[in-house]
C-alpha cells in the first residue's frame, strides 16, 4: 500500500490518528481470519475489539462520536468486508447513540448488551410499497389495554434476518399529521414477529437483507420510543444521526482505493514511461485524494459538532449536506479509479476490480439524495416539497 498517499491525507488531531492506526493495527490479523466465516462470527469479532463500544458522554480529546468514527475508520482501512463495516456503522451512529442520546437511560439500559455483540439491532423503517415517503407506511400499532396490537411488514431491512431487536415505525394514527407515526422497540422473538424474505443484494452483499413481518404482535406500553405520535421526531433523530457520520464505513475503502490506484500509476509502464507520468492520470488520482480529503474533513466535522453536544435534530440540514457530498464523492472516486484500471476493474479476480454497486447504494439509503437535496432547499428557505 501505498504509504505516501496514506500520510497525506491523515490530517486530523494526534490522538484521533492515533485511534484510526490502532484499530487498523488490532483489526488487521482478525481480518484474514475471519475472511471465511459467517455474517455473525465476523461480527462477534468486530464487536470483541471494541469496536460497538460507546465511549462515556464525558470522554474528550477525542469525544465519543469522534472516538466511534475513528474506529470505523481504523477497521475499515485494516480492510474489513465493506458491507460488515457498514453494518457496524449502521448500528453505533444510526441507532446506539441515538438511543444513548435521545431516549433516556431506560431504553439505552435495554440495548446496552449490543455494545458487546451480543444482540444485533436493525432499523425497519422502509416497507415495499416504498421508503422515501415514511406517511406512505401501512404498518399500524393499535393500542389495546395496556400496550399496542402491531400489524404490517417492513421490507429491505439490513440485517433484519440476523438482528435480535428492531426499531420498528408504524402509524398510530391516520392522515399526514406529523404527529400520525409512532416508534418502537422490542425484541423479534415475541409472538406475532416472524422473518419474512431474504434478499441478495449486488451491493453491499454480504451483510443480510430481508423483512419482518408482523401479524397481531403484542407490544407492551414499553416498547414506544418517546411518546405516541412522536415516530417522526424519534426518526429525525436516528436519520440525522446515521447521515452525519454512517458514511465513515466508507473512508477506510477509499483509502485504501487510492492507495491502490497510486501503486498502479506509478509502477505500470504504458506509452514508453511510467502511466503516472501521465497529466491526466495525476490529475484523475488527485481529484480521488480531493474527494477523500473533502469526506474526511466533513465526516470528522460532524463527529466533533455532535461531540460538542449539538443535538442531532439542529443538524439536519449538514447532515444531508454531508451524506450526499460523502456517497458522491465516493462514487466519483469508483469511477476514477475504474477508468484507470482499464479492464481489470471489471474482473472479480483481480486487484484492481471494482467495487460499484456498493458507492452507487449510498446514494440510496439513508435518504436518496435528490430527497435530501429538496429539504436542504427547503430549509433554505424555498417553497418546495418532496
Ligand atoms: C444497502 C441498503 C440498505 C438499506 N437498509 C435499510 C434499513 O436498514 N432500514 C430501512 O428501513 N431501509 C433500508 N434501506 C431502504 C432505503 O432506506 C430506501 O431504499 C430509501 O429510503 C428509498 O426508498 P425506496 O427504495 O423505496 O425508493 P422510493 O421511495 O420508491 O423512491 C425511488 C426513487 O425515486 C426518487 N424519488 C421519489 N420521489 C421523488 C421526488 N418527489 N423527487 C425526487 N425524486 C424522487 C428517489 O430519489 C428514489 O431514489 C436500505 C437500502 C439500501 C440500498
Amino acid at each position: 500500500m501505498s504509504a505516501v498517499a496514506t500520510a497525506t491525507l491523515r490530517t486530523g488531531a494526534p490522538e484521533t490518528e492515533q485511534l484510526v492506526d490502532t484499530y487498523r493495527d488490532l483489526a488487521a490479523p482478525v481480518v484474514e481470519r475471519i475472511a471465511d466465516a459467517d455474517f455473525t462470527t465476523q461480527w462477534r469479532a468486530m464487536a470483541d475489539l471494541g469496536v460497538l463500544r460507546l465511549a462515556s458522554p464525558d470522554a474528550t480529546a477525542p469525544g465519543p462520536v469522534t472516538r466511534s468514527l475513528a474506529m470505523i475508520e481504523g477497521i475499515g482501512l485494516a480492510g474489513i468486508d465493506p458491507g460488515l463495516c457498514y453494518a457496524l456503522a449502521s448500528q453505533v451512529f444510526g441507532m446506539q447513540f441515538p438511543l444513548r442520546d435521545s431516549l433516556g437511560a431506560d431504553v439505552w439500559r435495554a440495548v446496552a448488551d449490543a455494545q458487546q455483540g451480543r444482540e444485533l439491532l436493525c432499523h425497519a423503517l422502509t416497507e415495499r410499497g416504498g421508503g422515501s415517503d415514511p406517511f406512505s407506511m401501512r404498518t399500524r400499532a393499535r393500542r389495546d389495554g395496556d400496550g399496542f396490537v402491531l400489524d404490517g411488514a417492513k421490507t429491505f431491512i439490513t440485517a433484519a434476518p440476523v438482528a435480535d431487536r428492531a426499531i420498528v415505525f408504524a402509524r398510530t394514527s391516520e392522515g399526514r399529521s406529523p404527529f400520525a407515526l409512532s416508534a418502537f422497540l422490542f425484541p423479534l422473538d415475541l409472538p406475532g414477529v416472524r422473518r419474512g424474505e431474504t434478499f441478495t443484494k449486488t451491493a453491499l452483499p454480504t451483510v443480510p437483507m430481508g423483512e419482518l413481518l408482523f401479524e397481531d404482535a403484542r407490544l407492551p406500553e414499553s416498547a414506544l420510543l418517546g411518546e405516541e405520535g412522536s415516530g417522526l421526531a424519534v426518526m429525525a433523530s436516528t436519520t440525522a444521526w446515521e447521515r452525519s457520520v454512517i458514511l465513515g464505513y466508507a473512508l477506510g475503502p477509499m483509502q485504501r482505493l487510492l492507495d491502490r490506484t497510486v501503486d498502479w500509476a506509478r509502477d505500470r509502464d504504458h506509452f514508453g514511461r511510467r502511466m503516472g507520468a501521465s497529466h491526466q492520470v495525476a490529475s484523475r488520482v488527485s481529484d480521488m485524494a480531493l474527494a477523500l480529503h473533502r469526506s474526511r474533513v466533513q465526516l470528522y466535522a460532524m463527529a466533533a459538532r455532535l461531540d460538542a453536544g449539538t443535538p442531532a435534530r439542529q443538524l439536519a440540514a449538514e447532515a444531508a449536506l454531508t451524506k450526499i457530498s460523502v456517497s458522491e464523492d465516493y462514487v466519483r472516486m469508483t469511477e476514477h479509479a475504474t477508468a484507470l484500471s482499464g479492464v481489470r476493474a471489471f474482473l472479480p479476480g483481480f486487484d484492481l476490480a471494482a467495487d460499484l454497486a456498493g458507492p452507487m447504494a449510498a446514494l440510496t439509503y439513508a435518504g436518496p439524495n435528490d430527497l435530501l437535496r429538496v429539504g436542504v432547499a427547503r430549509q433554505l428557505g424555498l417553497p418546495v416539497e418532496n
